[in-house]
């Protein structure tokens, strides 16, 4: 049965058999399951990060976003819940699921870039600033001591 629809439904754990058109998430809020909604009766877990998908819960239903792109799966289903509601991926042009996908694809790169290097672009900035200044410093020093070793 193909599910249009999905309910949302709080769970402390995903049960081990799922419904058609209901959407599962854990009370962490760290996951969500489903069955495909083409009806093949397939899991699809789904979990929540900034990295992975991103749930919205509001009263018109479930939004997760990005989009459910099952290519591992006999059926290659691929379609958003959008409130709750499903869309079909093919009913979408191309270009559209391209651009969404690259624009995720570009959000993780960057929430990576900035989990690794959290201050890089400070830090560039004074390695950049300091060694002159600190070799000036030091040469400054070299130069004064050295003036006042002479007139010893
Ligand atoms: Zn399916």
């Amino acid at each position: 049965m193909k599910a249009v629809h999905f309910t949302h439904t709080l769970v402390d754990e995903i049960p081990e058999e799922l419904q058609t058109g209901i959407l599962y998430v854990s009370r962490d809020r760290d996951v969500a399951g489903h069955l495909c909604a083409c009806g093949c009766g397939k899991e699809v877990i789904t979990p929540l990060s900034p990295t992975d998908w991103s749930l919205t819960l509001t009263r018109q239903g479930a939004t997760l976003d990005p989009s459910i792109g099952n290519w591992a799966f006999p059926c290659k289903s691929h379609y958003f819940i959008s409130s709750g509601n499903v869309i079909w991926a093919k009913d979408m042009s191309n270009k559209t699921i391209a651009k969404g996908r690259q624009l995720s694809r570009m959000q993780k790169q960057s929430y990576y870039d900035n989990l690794n290097n959290p201050a890089s672009a400070i830090k560039d900035v004074e390695h950049k600033a300091q060694p002159p200044k600190q070799q000036q410093g030091y040469l400054q020093r070299l130069a004064t001591w050295w003036k006042n070793f002479l007139s010893r």
